[in-house]
């Protein structure tokens, strides 16, 4: 990694943020801004605007007009491929200043960024700008003397709706297919990650994507996240983020025009060793990074260690000192393993869960605390929980940082049970050397993709959604694109 562009990036001025609605950049209708807070070091860097409901709105209506006149859509796919692989590009070639500017206001750690922020938005645009001109309609076994065709349609206007984890990634799952399917965009990015969401959207009009068609309005989710899901004109909300913004927007569809409403939402993802795994130092070294790279913030983080208890307490020394062995800080430090929370809010959140845990006896075996203080950033140590009861808050509820709760097990019925004893059921992990076994758990563990003898990692080609309260619908693969086209049918007597 070039690390003196990355010393020079780091402090490099960020002018104040804009909007980007129709192609122009904006400030918010009433010119209120909020400032940027770098979790690196606690300090503000830029400003962004205030979004206000008229902005939302003004957005909406030039999405739609986008729509209707069918500039984008009507292009026909190969100039639609050929623009959106050309962002790809771009976005490809900027990607370590990107990279930079991403990790500057959500703090994950640069490798990690770098790799899943601007290269996988690149790479997922480009898997859905190639699929344009592959995506046929059907043509129905009908009796003789009809005809029915199937027609795949662009659904129409997409609101997005996004967390602050990994805008990019998260942003072009939803923005890939979207605009590959001929849909125009409204996107609203977190409050805490939305820089580099305003520079890829640039790169994309530069590129050649025609205004209105992709429209960014920053703010907060109560005022531009709500007027976007309350509108008439949007068809479509893909919503990634917490169940309880994502019942606030099924409540808002059901109040508006019945949109579709999309969820991916938390998770609470069971991690489960077998004494028979294949190799239990890989295990740890896996899980160990499956719940502490991006300091825990990850939807699908192996938050739950579930371990048969005769490798307990072996498994657990293992983990430890791989926590131990982290190196958490400067998350643009290319060395670092574990950057900064996001934000002093989720920090005071996460530090809250061990308190409890404390409180109710449960061991916290390494970490449980800030670190790093003096530089003013929010920074956690890796913290391992043991002892913990399958109803305990830290069992069920997402802590979405670095923590991660341990429970033994004795059979395979016990572990199953664990495993889908919560609300959730986004992501798993069964770690054993028995065929059958594993195929056993897959079937009987309730998620959205469950890993063997591993953990995270699963690419572009297969799909990402959660069952349970952990969501529906499903981002990545060529599935993604049944959210954001209708069918349509065509029924003719011959
Ligand atoms: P959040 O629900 O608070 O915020 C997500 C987005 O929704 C933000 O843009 C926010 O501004 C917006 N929002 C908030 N209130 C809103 C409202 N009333 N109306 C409309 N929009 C509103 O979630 P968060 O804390 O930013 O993100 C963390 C959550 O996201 C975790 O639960 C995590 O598991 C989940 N997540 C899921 C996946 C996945 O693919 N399943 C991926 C990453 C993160």
């Amino acid at each position: 990694m070039d690390t003196a562009r990355i010393a020079s990036l780091r402090s490099a001025p960020v002018p104040p943020a804009r909007h980007l609605i129709d192609g122009e950049h904006l400030d918010a209708s009433d010119g209120a801004t909020y400032q940027v807070i770098s979790p690196i070091d606690g300090k503000p860097f830029t400003t962004m605007p205030a979004g206000t409901a008229a902005d939302a709105q003004s957005a909406i209506a030039a999405a739609r007009t986008a729509f209707d006149d069918g500039r984008w859509r009507g292009m026909g796919p190969k100039a639609r491929k050929t623009v959106m692989l050309r962002w790809a590009d771009q976005i490809e070639a900027n990607a370590l200043e990107i990279a930079v500017l991403g990790v500057r206001e959500n703090g994950t750690e640069i490798a990690m960024a770098l790799k899943a922020e601007p290269l996988s938005a690149a790479a997922t645009i480009r898997y859905y700008a190639e699929a344009i001109d592959k995506l046929n309609g059907e043509i129905a076994p009908t009796e003789p003397g009809t005809l029915g065709l199937v027609h795949r349609e662009p659904a129409g206007v997409v609101g997005a709706i996004i967390p602050w984890n990994f805008p990019l990634m998260i942003g072009a799952w939803k923005l890939g297919p979207a605009l590959a399917a001929g849909c125009s965009v409204v996107l609203k990015p977190a409050e805490t990650a939305s820089l580099s969401l305003l520079r890829i959207a640039e790169l994309g009009h530069e590129a050649g994507l025609p205004p209105g068609v992709l429209n960014i309005v920053t703010g907060t989710g109560a005022v531009v996240g709500a007027a976007i899901a309350e509108s008439m004109q949007v068809d479509v909300l893909a919503f990634t983020g917490s169940g309880a913004t994502g019942r606030k927007l099924l409540e808002a569809a059901a109040r508006s025009n019945l949109k579709r409403v999309y969820l991916e939402l938390g998770g609470k993802s069971p991690n489960i060793v077998f004494a028979d795994a294949p190799d239990l130092d890989e295990a740890a070294k896996v899980s160990a990074a499956g719940i502490f790279r991006n300091s825990g913030q990850v939807c699908v983080a192996g938050s739950r260690l579930l371990v048969e208890r005769q490798v307990h307490d072996a498994f657990v020394e293992k983990l430890v000192a791989h926590a131990r062995a982290m190196k958490v800080g400067d998350p643009l430090d290319p060395e670092t393993a574990a950057g900064a929370i996001n934000s002093q809010r989720q920090l005071d959140q996460t530090l809250n869960f061990i308190t409890e845990a404390r409180s109710l006896g449960r061991k916290i075996v390494t970490g449980g605390n800030r670190i790093h203080e003096e530089t003013g950033g929010f920074y956690m140590a890796p913290t391992i929980v043991a002892g913990v009861e399958p109803n305990d808050r830290i069992a069920q509820q997402e802590v979405f940082g670095p923590v991660l709760a341990v429970m033994p097990f004795e059979t395979e019925e016990e572990a199953v049970a664990l495993a889908n004893g919560t609300d959730y059921g986004l992501a798993a992990a069964v770690w054993t050397a028995n065929l059958s076994r594993a195929h056993r758990m897959v079937r009987q563990i309730r998620a959205g993709v469950v890993h063997v003898n591993t953990y995270g990692g699963a690419d572009l080609t297969v799909p990402l959604g959660g069952v349970g309260q952990s969501g529906n619908g499903h981002d990545k693969s060529l599935h993604a694109f049944d959210k954001y086209l209708d069918l349509k049918t065509a029924w003719i007597k011959l």
